[in-house]
């Protein structure tokens, strides 16, 4: 599902993406980076991660166009298969297509680049338009590129697996950034190992999606093209717990978050303060457990509310204002 689209069809369009300014600027730079054959990206990774190497002079940069993602991961494989079997050369994949199993069904990915050593082994190689000065870049910024080429990596052992004998999908990535307030392209070769490790860990747990679409109610729809009333039952059906973290992991957020203030769930206030609240899962339940008026006595968490009630009328009482009650809260 088009999680972007479902949310535009619920009347809470997300907010995902880039300015078109910084697209703009992130395309010129990766055109930048790769013009004349991919020439500076070459010796970029020549120089970070395989300076033993003949330089990467004459480089081949095949043409990977085909109809669909999967006839495009279908030419990657080949254009990877062919690029292996003719050592000493250096090639240049420019934004191949990958297939990677998720949840049981495949997932179409699209690294910047891969580029194909001398010796065979495949470096990924992402292209970022965060500056890198005095050769750091942000550390947070630096680890959500891990994180992603990581993912790459994983989806590039796939095709390696079926390719005897296997090559070496490298470890460290190549991330290239622009150098200082520039345009001009610096690189950092990246460790991704402990990345790799946790997101294929990840992908192993995975449920898979037909057990979970097993679970939704029968004959629900979640198309976009539905009217706007049917399609929101439809995702109502489907229980959410919306948190502020969603604001920046999904598309939905926004809807989800309108439903949680609607329903005055606890945990739009953020999961710590849902877990240390207990059982008490919306905020009338709270402020009823504070006042007296509901919850069990025993509970660690109803005894809490109780307490700092207890203690705000004293506060109150003590500073002269009446009145207040335990909604003032609110
Ligand atoms: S609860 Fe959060 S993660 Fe789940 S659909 Fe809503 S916004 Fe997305």
């Amino acid at each position: 599902m088009d999680k972007a689209s479902l949310a535009s069809a619920l009347g809470s369009p997300s907010v995902f993406g880039q300015s078109q300014f910084a697209f703009m600027r992130g395309n010129a730079f990766e055109a930048r980076v790769k013009a004349d054959g991919g020439a500076e990206l070459l010796r970029l990774v020549h120089e970070k991660l395989d300076g033993r190497a003949a330089e990467p002079v004459g480089a081949e940069v095949p043409d990977l166009s085909a109809s669909g993602p999967e006839g495009r991961a279908a030419r990657t494989s080949l254009a990877l298969r062919e690029a292996t079997r003719t050592p000493g050369t250096w090639t240049l994949l420019d934004h191949p297509m990958l297939a990677l199993e998720v949840a049981g069904s495949p997932a179409f990915l699209e690294p910047d680049a891969v580029v194909v050593h001398p010796d065979g082994s495949w470096t990924v190689v992402e292209i970022k338009s965060f500056p890198m000065l005095d050769g750091a870049a942000d550390p947070a910024k630096v680890g959500a590129a891990a994180r992603q080429a990581a993912v790459y990596v994983l989806a590039l052992e796939r095709v390696a697996a079926h390719l005897d004998p296997a090559p070496r999908v490298r470890h460290r990535v190549l991330l290239v950034c622009p150098k200082d307030f520039s345009n001009l392209p610096t690189a950092s070769a990246v460790d991704v190992r402990k990345q790799r490790a946790v997101t294929d860990r990840q992908l192993a747990r995975l449920t898979r999606i037909e057990d979970i679409a097993d679970e939704l109610p029968d004959g629900v729809c979640f198309s976009p093209e539905l009217p706007t009333e049917e399609l929101t039952e439809a995702v109502e059906s489907v229980p959410a717990a919306y948190a502020p973290e969603c604001l920046s992991a999904c598309e939905l957020a926004f809807h989800c978050r309108a439903r949680s203030r609607e329903a005055g769930a606890v945990t739009r206030l953020g999961r710590p303060v849902r877990a240390e609240l207990g059982g008490l899962s919306t905020v009338e339940e709270v402020l009823a457990a504070a006042r007296g008026e509901a919850g069990d006595p025993d509970d660690p968490a109803v005894a809490a509310l109780r307490r700092a009630a207890g203690l705000r009328a004293e506060a109150l009482a003590m500073a002269g204002v009446g009145g207040g009650g335990v909604a003032g809260c609110r």
